[in-house]
């Protein structure tokens, strides 16, 4: 058994944090592989390394002037290290390191490189506390000329470098450009670092290790203390993760996705809980019909309406390219036998709302126009779905319970989602009241 097992940067926050992540490492052998994040935030209001060297790099950029303020973050993200150091009774030293820092900090060797060291300088401490060995991501993770992660390359060189290696930390978040730049992912890029190890050493198990007991029915700012999802597909995390649930990079997906491994979101502060497992395909029962909830806010709906326009041939195509001309990108688009409805981000639709209004008048001539604002968009997301009548019904029963007045609903072919817009001010109403139907009334 093989396991890569990726830390967030709460999770090595400080030296405490370091301890629990040892006693998690050294619980089981198999986890062989370890990708670190950065040092993260140890209270709400503290600041991420990350973020510390971003602006430590600016104020570098800024020339002389900024001398002061440069050497002044340069020192409190040293000190960020050297506490955990302290903290732990290591023997590194990072003087050379940050030596090196300073002098490519000024050198202006660029915002990646910036960025990178709080893996880096994490990557050094976590290898020397657990005896592993240091692989720099610089020397594995590989991206081509134009900044573009290079997949094939960084498999063949990964996996045979960590053949030859019993157990080892590799930082996450950046890799190297064939000229040896140093190039990041994007942010929070670890997730992705940890993906491409798992299939890099074909694991049995990427674990993903994070503040939370994994990923929730519901959104907690929503729901009070929703369920956690026990075992999650790639595709209905697609789902939940487009409206707006966030714990994984999305990117993170696609390399072990392809090579069946299943990911494994645990919580580093509660380590026995078994968090959610991300799989492609089970037979397992879910426990609720429904996997989760998401939903996204503050969009516009444009209705066109016009008799006979479904045997208008291009109707639909004319109308979008109006959307397109214009640069706004579509989120939804529910039909009837007269009319289409096309939602888009009210932002950023309303400074073009007049020229669409008059492209689409101009190219269909339709009877009618219809705008409306402020609406909501909530998925509701399961593969349970598929095999239970009545589902949509329960959620319109629920709904009208609750006074929501339901604006549309768009259930995917897939029959793994279904999508129903209502108005912002419902929006929490709506999640509950699903939530209600789905969750607390089945336990
Ligand atoms: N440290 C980086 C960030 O804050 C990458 C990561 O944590 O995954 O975005």
């Amino acid at each position: 058994m093989k396991k890569v097992v990726k830390f967030g940067g709460s999770s090595l926050a400080s030296a405490e944090q370091f301890k629990k992540v040892g006693r998690i490492i050294r619980k089981d052998e198999s986890r062989r592989y370890v990708i670190p994040s950065a040092p993260g935030k140890r209270t709400p209001d503290d600041t991420k390394v990350t973020d510390m060297l971003y602006s430590c790099y600016s104020l570098a950029s800024m020339g002389d002037e900024y001398e002061e303020e440069f050497e002044a973050q340069l020192a409190a993200i040293r000190d960020r290290y050297d506490a955990i150091i302290s903290g732990l009774g290591l023997s590194v030293c990072l003087d050379d390191e940050f030596k090196a820092i300073r002098t490519n900090f000024t050198g202006k060797t660029g915002r990646d490189y910036a960025a990178s060291r709080g893996e880096y300088l994490n990557g050094i401490l976590l290898a020397a506390y657990l005896g592993f060995e240091f692989i720099d991501a610089a020397e594995v993770i590989c991206f081509d000329e134009n900044g573009n992660f290079d997949g094939d390359k960084t498999n063949q060189i990964l996996s045979s470098r960590l053949a030859d290696a019993e157990n080892a930390v590799i930082p996450g978040f950046y890799g190297a450009m064939p000229d040896g730049k140093i190039r990041t992912f994007s942010r929070g890029g670890s997730d992705i670092t940890g993906s491409i190890a798992a299939k890099a050493v074909q694991a049995d198990m990427y674990e993903n290790w994070t503040d939370v007991s994994g990923f929730l029915i519901a959104d907690p700012r929503v729901v009070k203390n929703p369920k956690a999802i026990d075992v999650i597909t790639y595709r209905e995390l697609r789902e939940l993760s487009y409206m707006g649930a966030t714990v994984l990079h999305e990117d993170a997906i696609f390399p072990v996705r392809k090579e069946g491994i299943p990911i494994n979101i645990r919580n580093t502060n509660s380590p026995e809980d078994k968090g959610t497992l991300i799989v492609e395909g089970t037979c397992r029962k879910p426990r609720f019909v429904i996997t989760g909830i998401a939903g996204k806010k503050d969009f516009a709906s444009i209705t066109v309406e016009k008799a006979m326009m479904n045997s208008e041939v291009g109707f639909c195509k004319q109308v979008l390219e109006v959307f397109e001309e214009n640069g706004i990108s579509i989120e939804h688009m529910p039909s009837g036998i007269d009319t289409m409805t096309i939602f888009v981000h009210q932002d950023e639709f309303e400074e073009k709302e007049q020229k669409v209004i008059a492209g689409i008048h101009r190219r269909v001539e339709p009877d009618f126009l219809e705008l409306e604002s402020d609406l909501a968009l909530i998925a509701v997301v399961g593969r349970g779905m598929r095999a239970t009548r009545g589902t949509s019904g329960r959620i319109f029963s629920a709904l009208a319970h609750a006074n929501v007045n339901v604006k549309m609903i768009d259930q995917g072919s897939s029959e793994l989602n279904i999508i129903i817009g209502v108005r912002n001010h419902d929006f929490d109403a709506a999640i509950n009241a699903i939530y209600d139907i789905f969750v607390n009334t089945m336990i």
